[in-house]
C-alpha cells in the first residue's frame, strides 16, 4: 500500500479491481496473530498483531492499590492505561497521555468490567497496561481484545473473554475491520465489542452516518466477525496450556528415565 501522507488522503478507497487499498475484499479480515505470556514480570501478558498494529497488553493483579484512596472497601477496582508509543503513528506522538488515550483506556476498562468478579477482591486492584507500539486503524478494539487475553493469561476468573471489531462504511460500501485511512476518509466507523458470557454488546461507539437500518445490519455482519476473533482468542490460550503439559509430560519422563538409571 502507497504511504499517504496526512491529509493527502486518496480519492477512492477501492482500487480498480474492486478491492480495498490494503487488496482485501470489504468482508475480509487483517491478518490476526495473538500470544500470550510474553511479559515475564506481568502476571499475565498478551500481544497482538492485527494487521499493521501491534499491541502489548500486561495485567497486575489483584494488589494493592496506589493510591490508596482508590481503593473500594466492597469490591476490586479495574484500572487501564491506555499509551500510544510516539514512534506508533506517521505523526510523532506527544507522550504525554491526550484526552483520546484517557478516553480509550476508559473504554477498555468499562468493556472488561463485566467480564470480571471484581466484588470478589474488595479493596484490591487490576491494572491492565496497553503499549501500542504500530498503530493502523482500529486500535481500541485490538486494545480490548488483547487486554481480554491478558487478564485470562493471568488466570484471574472471568465469565468470559470480550472480543471487538470495527465495522463501517467506505465509499458508500459496508466493510469490515477498517485500517487507519479507511477509519480516516471513510463515512462511518462503527467499534463493536462482546461479552461472551451473556452475548451483549459491551461497546457501541459511532462516528459518522448512518440510518438505523444500516445498523442493523452492521450490528449482524459485525457478529459473524467477532466469533472468528473471539476463536483465535480461544486458540491462543489453549495452545499455551497444550505446550504446558507437552513441557510437564517431557520433564516427567527425563525424570522417570534418570530414576531408571
Ligand atoms: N492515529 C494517529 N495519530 C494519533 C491517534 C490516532 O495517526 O494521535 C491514527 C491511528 O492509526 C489510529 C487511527 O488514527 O489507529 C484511528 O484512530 P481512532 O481515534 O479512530 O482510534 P482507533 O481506530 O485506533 O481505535
Amino acid at each position: 500500500m502507497p504511504l499517504i501522507i496526512k491529509d493527502e488522503y486518496p480519492e477512492t478507497l477501492f482500487r480498480e479491481d474492486g478491492k480495498r487499498l490494503d487488496g482485501r475484499d470489504n468482508n475480509e479480515l487483517r491478518p490476526i496473530k495473538m500470544e500470550v505470556g510474553i511479559i515475564k514480570n506481568a502476571d499475565g501478558s498478551a500481544y497482538l498483531e492485527w494487521g499493521n498494529n501491534k499491541i502489548f497488553a500486561a495485567v497486575y493483579g489483584p494488589r494493592e492499590v496506589h493510591p490508596h484512596h482508590l481503593a473500594k472497601p466492597d469490591k476490586g477496582i479495574l484500572r487501564v492505561f491506555y499509551r500510544m508509543a510516539t514512534f506508533s503513528v506517521f505523526d510523532r506522538k506527544r507522550p504525554a497521555p491526550g484526552r483520546r488515550e484517557k478516553e480509550i483506556s476508559m473504554i477498555v476498562a468499562d468493556c472488561l468490567e463485566p467480564v470480571l468478579f471484581l466484588e470478589l477482591y474488595p479493596g484490591t486492584s487490576f491494572e491492565v497496561f496497553i503499549e501500542v507500539m504500530d498503530a493502523d486503524g482500529g486500535t481500541r478494539c485490538a486494545s480490548i481484545t488483547v487486554a481480554a487475553l491478558a487478564l485470562a493469561d493471568a488466570g484471574i476468573p472471568m465469565k468470559s473473554l470480550v472480543s471487538a471489531i470495527a465495522v463501517g462504511k467506505i465509499d458508500g460500501k459496508k466493510v469490515i475491520d477498517l485500517s487507519g485511512i479507511e477509519d480516516k476518509a471513510g463515512e462511518a466507523d462503527l467499534p463493536i465489542a462482546i461479552t461472551w458470557y451473556n452475548e451483549e454488546i459491551s461497546l457501541l461507539q459511532f462516528d459518522g452516518d448512518m440510518d438505523l437500518n444500516e445498523m442493523n445490519e452492521f450490528l449482524d455482519l459485525a457478529k459473524e466477525f467477532l466469533k472468528s476473533i473471539h476463536n483465535i482468542q480461544l486458540d491462543t490460550l489453549k495452545s499455551k496450556y497444550i505446550k504446558l503439559q507437552e513441557k510437564t509430560s517431557k520433564n516427567k519422563k527425563d525424570e522417570d528415565k534418570k530414576g531408571d538409571k
